[in-house]
């Protein structure tokens, strides 16, 4: 087993990303936070994503079915059961193969830090909850940067992608850290808030209030802010895939925290 066969395992598996990074790119990262502390014995970081597809935030974009189909098919359903399948599928070939590698969901890690556990199991290790920032996973092994926004962006699908990760013990070879930068602070993402980023947990346009499962984080792709951004990259011709018609045909609609159109109630 080597990178080539796990990637190309992972992408049979349904896999539309697949990146790698020694462990050792963790250095200097929170104990919380570092993968080390779930798998003393992992080697390596493989990080896979699945994309969101775009029809379901072109339903968002036109408000013909707010949050409905990208809910679903963008986060839950994409993240609990495909991305999820993908993501046993590759552990179980991996077993085969005779290796251990332990799954974790792409889940906000602050947030997570927010929900201790339990005690450190002896003295000198950290407390649970330890979660390994996805963001900065997916960044080591490869596959993008974190936007202005806050959102994971890729060259691929831009802010349409959901992640999942592996701690193998396994030595693969490692993918580069991209350093060509997508977010070019254009500043669309904030321009394109209706209200104010403070107020995303209270926010009425496409902004996804995830649960006490997902640590109660606030899901911002499908939201005004998110969706400008993916109107800005593919705008700027930055995105690999591309589309017939544009992202962006019409002005975006807005809502204040009552949920009215905030041009109606001007
Ligand atoms: S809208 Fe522009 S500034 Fe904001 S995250 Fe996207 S690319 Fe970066
Ligand atoms: S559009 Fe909504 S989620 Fe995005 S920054 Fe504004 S309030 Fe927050």
């Amino acid at each position: 087993m080597d990178a080539v066969k796990v990637k190309e395992a992972a992408r049979r598996f349904g896999a539309d990303l697949v990146g790698i990074a020694p462990l050792s790119r963790f250095d200097g990262v929170a104990p919380e936070n570092d993968p080390r502390n779930i798998f003393p014995q992992g080697k390596s970081m493989i990080v896979i994503g699945r994309r969101i597809p775009r029809g379901v935030l072109r339903s968002m974009e036109n408000a013909s079915a707010v949050n409905g189909f990208y809910s679903e098919f963008g986060l839950f359903m994409l993240e609990d059961q495909f991305l999820a399948k993908t993501t046993y599928d590759l552990v179980i070939w991996m077993e085969a193969q005779g290796y251990e590698a332990v799954p974790m969901f792409g889940y906000d890690a602050d947030a997570a830090a927010g929900f201790p556990l339990g005690a450190p199991v002896e003295n000198g290790k950290p407390a649970p909850n330890v979660y390994v920032n996805w963001q900065l996973a997916a960044h080591l092994c490869g596959l993008g940067e974190t936007g202005k926004n806050g959102l994971f962006i890729t060259p691929e699908f831009g802010t349409l992608q959901r992640i999942a990760m592996l701690i193998t013990d396994k030595e693969l070879e490692a993918d580069e850290v991209r350093t060509r930068n997508v977010c070019n602070d254009c500043n669309a993402c904030k321009d394109g808030c209706p209200l104010e980023d403070t107020l995303c947990s209270r926010c009425t346009n496409g902004a996804v209030q995830t649960g006490f499962g997902r640590f109660n984080s606030v899901d911002k792709i499908a939201a005004a802010c998110g969706r400008a951004c993916l109107a800005s990259l593919e705008a700027r011709g930055l995105l690999t895939s591309k589309f017939s018609t544009p992202f962006r045909t019409d002005k975006p609609w807005k809502r204040d925290l009552l949920n009215r159109n905030i041009e109606e109630v001007k």
